[in-house]
């Protein structure tokens, strides 16, 4: 690593102390970016990269709300308004116990390039609270997400920073989040995207992250001659990314047989097909059910309980083609990327946000597989969002199939921008070089011409 870039990561590691996933997702931008800094000493003399870690701006907040019992609640809200040298702050809301500033900075932080990638003008940004949604009645979480939003109200904007959905944070959260916002704010407008269609959201907003994923490991598959028809998929999570990530793979003929939750994992041999699927869906967006119910369901599924002491997580040694882990960040360790490697896959297409640990994504580079990194890969959800505030400015809607569309030629895009930068500076085929490259000449570009800001 130059001295330049060793000396930034140092910095950001000692300046914030205590935020590792923070560190994670700055050291793998940084290492692809070694390179570029030799070949450009204008983004090193601008200093570029020193201000590219720094948020432009961190808010961070009380909730206080009150449960059904009458007993008053207290969380910790947060949004990381990370860089906007090409457009408003972008970027979804978490809400889950284990949110932290170190969390939301490295979603922040990866973000910005991704966001970069899809084409659009969108800056980066990401919030969320340590709320927990599970086991709450639709009146708690209303009442926690008026909380939320009545100080976040002040802060965001169509045109400053437009949040959208992330875990925990789906249609039923962006309507209480929207609903709020409008009574404060006195204006209907594009503030937030994933709306329902009712009311200025986008169709295939939903879906996008997810067909994303898959549209991007299609796109990588391609450049070998292979395509998805047949394939067997190991899919994580049961959230929205994973859903439709399922729903786009049973359309192109693949058999997935894996899904899961935070308690752990159900393996259906025989596939999850479209009324499997349908099921899922109702467990988890309407009766908001566990996973295992899909295994006392269906005979030919067995469900697999989390075991944090393995040191592995066993969904990922079953054997398959091809991954696409949905659910959450560090979900893929070294053993696992080993165990997926021994198990037969050549593709992972991450729909989560950092799913792989660094040690893991070594040791997929090292093996030449198909691995498309969540910035690239799971990039289709801000496009759409993107697309969604195209609409909402003319006061129009498109139909399924022009979304769609738009999408795909997206996502075909971002992965030839991945290929295209990957090869410029000497790694061809590494998506995570490619990723990080093409997305940081453009910000580094724009900052520059913006001057010292
Ligand atoms: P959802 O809340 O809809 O689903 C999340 C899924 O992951 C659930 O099945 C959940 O299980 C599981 N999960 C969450 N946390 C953990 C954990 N700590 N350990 C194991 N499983 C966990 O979220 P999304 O589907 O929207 O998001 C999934 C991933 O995709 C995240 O990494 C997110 O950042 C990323 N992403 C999402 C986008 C979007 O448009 N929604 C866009 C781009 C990326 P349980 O129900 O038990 O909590």
């Amino acid at each position: 690593m130059n001295e330049y870039v060793s000396a930034v990561l140092d910095s950001v590691i000692s300046k914030n102390p205590a935020e590792p996933e923070f560190h994670q997702a700055v050291r793998e931008v940084v290492e692809s970016l070694d390179p570029v800094f030799k070949s450009h000493p204008e983004y090193v003399e601008a200093r570029i990269l020193d201000r590219i870690v720094e948020p432009e701006r961190v808010i961070m907040f009380r909730i206080p709300w009150v449960d059904d019992h009458g007993t008053v609640q207290v969380n910790r809200g947060f949004r990381i308004e990370m860089n906007s040298a090409i457009g408003p702050y972008k970027g979804g809301v978490r809400f889950h116990p284990s949110v932290n500033l170190s969390i939301l900075k490295f979603l922040a932080f990866e973000q910005v390039f991704k966001n970069s990638l899809t084409t659009m003008p969108l800056g980066g940004g990401k919030g969320g609270s340590d709320f927990e949604p599970k086991g709450k009645s639709d009146g708690e979480v209303m009442r926690f997400c008026q909380s939320f939003m009545s100080e976040l109200y002040r802060h965001i904007g169509a045109n400053t920073d437009v949040p959208a959905g992330d875990i925990g944070v789906g249609g039923r959260e962006i309507g209480y989040l929207f609903g709020q916002y409008k009574r404060l704010a006195n204006e209907f407008t594009g503030v937030l995207t994933g709306k329902g269609t009712n009311w200025g959201g986008s169709l295939v907003r939903p879906e996008a992250t997810g067909y994303g994923a898959v549209y991007f490991a299609k796109e990588m598959m391609n450049t070998r001659d292979k395509s998805l028809d047949g394939q067997i998929c190991l899919v994580s999570g049961s959230g929205n990314v994973a859903q439709y990530a399922v729903d786009k793979l049973i359309q192109f003929g693949a058999r997935v047989v894996t899904m899961s939750d935070s308690s752990g994992y159900i393996y259906d041999e025989a596939g999850i097909d479209r009324e499997k699927l349908d099921y899922v869906m109702d467990l988890k967006n309407a009766r908001r059910g566990r996973i295992s119910e899909y295994a006392e369901n269906y005979s030919s599924a067995e469900y697999t309980a989390v075991d944090d002491s393995a040191g592995f997580n066993a969904i990922w040694k079953h054997k398959a083609d091809c991954a696409f882990p949905c659910a959450t960040q560090n979900e893929i360790n070294a053993t696992d990327a080993r165990n997926l490697l021994d198990g037969g896959v050549f593709v992972v297409s991450e729909g989560a946000n950092m799913p792989t640990t660094g040690e893991g994504v070594q040791l997929f580079l090292d093996a030449e597989i198909l691995y498309g990194p969540g910035k690239a890969a799971n990039a289709g959800g801000v496009a759409v969002s993107g697309l969604e505030m195209a609409q909402n400015s003319m006061r129009y809607s498109w139909t399924h199939e022009e979304v769609d569309k738009r999408l795909q030629v997206i996502m075909s895009q971002v992965h030839e921008a991945c290929i295209a930068a990957a090869e410029r500076f000497g790694t061809p085929g590494n998506y995570v070089n490619g990723a990080n490259i093409a997305g940081f000449l453009k910000i580094a570009d724009s900052m520059l011409d913006q001057g010292i800001v």
